[in-house]
């Protein structure tokens, strides 16, 4: 690994500040305390901050050489990029024991966010003190990535119209994958996710006597049943897509048929038409099949997160910066897709972009305590730590990315 020496020598500060905030979670839209801090060190360090965006989110601004405080020195607008990093903790009771365990009651850093915004930093204060590029770098310190779409909310509050950028990074902690490795794909690499909720509109009886009701929870199972046809049957094999019924609730008591019956759970694609697709479907399915039965059936589909889809050449041109700083036997290309999803979908519709995986471990490693079961700890499991290992790895990545970038 080309890690470099002055980020290196900083680790202890910044790792100080990753512990710091991981000591301090705070949910979704209430980062005020982070974002504080956030805003403080940048300021500390000469960088220009713009504060309230998007809520509690944070921008600081890099100017390169040549490149005024009024934006461009020339006609030609100065490039720029954007680096995105996540500020907002989980409401998860943590289990860990480490002095660095968090000091609010049911709220954890669970996915590693205070290491994202900590890698961020180490890469703003390299780029602060030496700025080596001639360019701009935003730094988008993100609210809500945890289900608040806090991207979407920046977005709205004009990010990218007040911070021009022609491309923007993010990257996300990885367990499972080994430290020092990054895992890039080209096209999709986080899926959509939606909400339904189908209410099946029955008629209550005596369990004795069905016959002079309408069981909703028999409809209601042919509907869970018909469901699994639009990943089965109906879209085509080659597209990914997962439907999970999650929650199924009607009834109080054994000898009572209810009137209704309720289905909740996701859907996950990586294509909004396939999305459309279990949307339309599911109205169908729901519809009709309560209708062969006398039920009735509504149908509430919510879409949260797009898929996540990242540009071709920017997703190269971080593996290649990946090859620099880390070796091309440590970079998966191709890196497999997951279901899960990400808010910075939104960041990715608007500009040219890419986001990453950075390894981080693939075992309990020394840096976490026990109690979450055999291997890698899963993100959003109550024994999850940031590995402290990557703020050099993350941050080293972060500067040559900006560099070359700026250099094209
Ligand atoms: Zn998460
Ligand atoms: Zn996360």
């Amino acid at each position: 690994m080309r890690l470099l020496d002055d980020i290196v020598a900083a680790r202890p500060q910044i790792q100080a500040i990753r512990r710091d905030l991981h000591a301090h979670p705070e949910l979704r839209f209430a980062e005020h305390r982070t974002s504080e801090l956030v805003a403080s060190t940048l300021h500390g360090w000469g960088v220009e901050v713009h504060r309230g965006i998007g809520g509690t989110g944070v921008v600081g601004v890099i100017r390169g050489r040549g490149v005024g405080s009024t934006g461009a020195a020339s006609a030609i607008a100065p490039r720029a990029i954007g680096l995105r990093a996540d500020m907002d903790a989980l409401p998860i009771q943590e289990a860990n024991e480490f002095a660095h365990r968090s000091t609010n009651a049911g709220r954890m850093h669970a996915c590693g966010h205070d290491g994202h915004t900590a890698m961020l930093l180490a890469a703003a204060r390299h780029l602060a003190q030496a700025p080596s590029f001639s360019g701009i770098v935003v730094l988008i310190f993100q609210p809500a990535e945890e289900g608040g779409a806090g991207a979407q909310k920046m977005i709205d509050d004009g990010l990218f119209e007040r911070f021009p950028c022609d491309a923007v990074f993010a990257m996300h902690n990885w367990p499972g994958l080994a430290v020092g490795t990054l895992g890039v794909a080209n096209g999709p690499v986080m899926a959509s996710t939606s909400e339904f909720v189908i209410r099946v509109e029955g008629r209550g009886a005596h369990a004795a006597m069905p016959d002079l009701g309408v069981d909703p929870i028999f409809v209601a199972v042919q509907i869970v049943q018909g469901l699994q046809a639009l990943v089965t049957r109906v879209k085509r094999p080659i597209d990914s897509a997962v439907l999970s019924v999650t929650m199924i609730h009607a009834g109080d008591t054994t000898n009572v048929i209810p009137d209704t019956a309720t289905i909740s759970g996701t859907v996950r694609t990586f294509r909004n038409e396939v999305t459309a697709l279990f949307e339309d479907g599911m109205r169908r399915i729901a519809q009709a099949t309560a209708q062969a039965h006398r039920a009735g059936a509504q149908v509430q589909f919510e879409r949260n997160y797009p898929p996540t889809v990242n540009h071709a050449r920017e997703a190269q041109f971080a593996a290649a910066v990946g090859d620099e700083v880390l070796g091309p036997q440590n970079v998966l290309r191709d890196v497999e897709p997951t279901m899960g999803a990400e808010d910075f979908a939104f960041m990715l519709q608007r500009r040219p972009g890419a986001y990453l995986f950075l390894g981080n471990g693939t075992s309990g490693g020394p840096h976490r305590s026990a109690g979450h079961g055999a291997g890698p700890c899963t993100l959003h499991n109550a024994s999850y730590d940031f590995n402290d290992e990557l703020i050099p790895i993350g941050a080293s990545f972060w500067v040559r990315l900006v560099e070359r970038f700026l250099s094209q």
